[in-house]
């Protein structure tokens, strides 16, 4: 859904237990999930959030006992599964003054597998009380269970373009897939163990987007090739968010892209 779509539902006072924000600028993230907070715990008048009862105004001023924001520890890359774990139990304690507790997660993209699989639980059976906002960038880093469990807003829908190079890399490898073309496959995946932390991410997403949007199109990959493209996709993307290095994620995709369908 988009932010109307997400106003519309807050006021009409329709909560889910865990959102997935991503789209925009960390900004506008942010407002977007101080909205949700405000709806989950307003105790005043009309549609919620009204803005104006005393739980509006807490949190509006970032000083509501219920509403707590967990960010990365200093200098982390990422969310420790162990750091999760404590706000899976504090979800767990019936919140201090407003009706629910919400947990606003901060770079939820950056939660790494271990720490995504112990949340999966909660998210799978949250308490009553609880609400779980997860901010993220690149949802494709979050775990396609964890991403099924939660209401997707996206607050930009057809984000801009990646970095001009890199889609026309990711389109490459793409385009070699679709097309079965091994030799070409053999000398694209090799350039992917030249790609920064930062960058692979960013072309594992644009070379999927390419394979799910071109699907159904002339020239687009069957329904099985687009199974094992985006799930060996997958498998990096995962690789990626567990610090398994870009030349040994290569060579595995080379492995299950080439030779197969
Ligand atoms: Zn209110």
């Amino acid at each position: 859904m988009d932010l109307s779509a997400l106003k519309e539902r807050l006021s009409s006072g329709r909560l889910f237990h865990t959102y997935i924000v991503t789209g925009g600028d960390a900004a506008a993230r942010e407002a977007a999930g101080d909205l949700i907070a405000a709806a989950a715990v307003c105790t005043g008048e009309g549609p919620a959030p009204c803005g104006r009862c005393r739980d509006c105004v807490k949190v509006r001023k970032g000083i509501h006992p219920d509403v707590e924001h967990i960010d990365r520890r200093e200098d982390a890359r990422e969310h420790s599964v162990d750091d999760m774990r404590a706000v899976r139990a504090r979800a767990f304690v019936m919140p201090n003054e407003a009706p629910r507790s919400v947990f606003v997660i901060r770079d939820a993209d950056a939660m790494n597998i271990q720490a995504q699989n112990a949340m999966l639980k909660v998210f799978e059976e949250p308490p009553p009380h609880a609400v779980f906002v997860l901010l993220a960038e690149n949802p494709m880093r979050l775990l396609e269970t964890v991403r099924s469990r939660g209401e997707t807003v996206n607050l930009a829908p057809g984000r801009a373009e990646c970095d001009p190079e890199l889609a026309a890399k990711a389109r490459a490898l793409y385009e070699a897939a679709a097309s079965g073309d091994d030799m070409a496959l053999a000398r694209l995946v090799p350039e992917i163990g030249k790609l920064s932390r930062l960058e692979l991410p960013e072309y594992i997403d644009a070379a999927r987007r390419l394979a799910v949007s071109g699907f159904g199109r002339p020239g687009g990959m069957t329904p099985e090739r687009l199974a094992q493209f985006t799930g060996a996709l997958d498998e990096a993307d995962r690789m990626t968010a567990v610090n398994v290095s870009a030349g040994h994620i290569s060579g595995l995709l080379l492995a299950s892209l080439c030779g197969g369908i």
